[in-house]
């Protein structure tokens, strides 16, 4: 009987990737501010977000400002997704003899 996977992640996946200054190559970085997009997709390693973040960071040591964007997956109700609903699984008790 094949099944498919209907597992859902529960658990928070972040994808965070370390601020890396692309000038002098610090990551000793501060993030000036967050901007968090409402966007699913999949990456290109096949992992699903939901949710791009885009951190304004600014380095320590060169004063270099640049945009940190992490993808992100938070578990959220399914609103506007589609619905799979699970397989019924309760009709396989055929009887014989119905009771009239
Ligand atoms: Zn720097």
């Amino acid at each position: 009987m094949a099944r498919p996977k209907g597992s859902k992640n529960e658990k928070h996946v972040e994808h965070v990737e370390l601020p890396r200054c692309p000038n002098c190559d610090s990551t000793d970085a501060l993030v000036l501010n967050t901007n968090v997009q409402e966007f699913a997709g999949v990456t290109g390693d096949g992992k699903e977000f939901n949710r791009i973040v885009r951190r304004r960071t600014q380095c320590k040591h060169c004063n270099r400002v640049w945009i940190l964007r992490t993808l992100e997956l938070v578990p959220e109700p399914p609103t506007d997704g589609p619905f799979v609903p699970d397989e019924l699984d309760d009709d396989g008790d055929e009887r014989a003899a119905p009771a009239v």
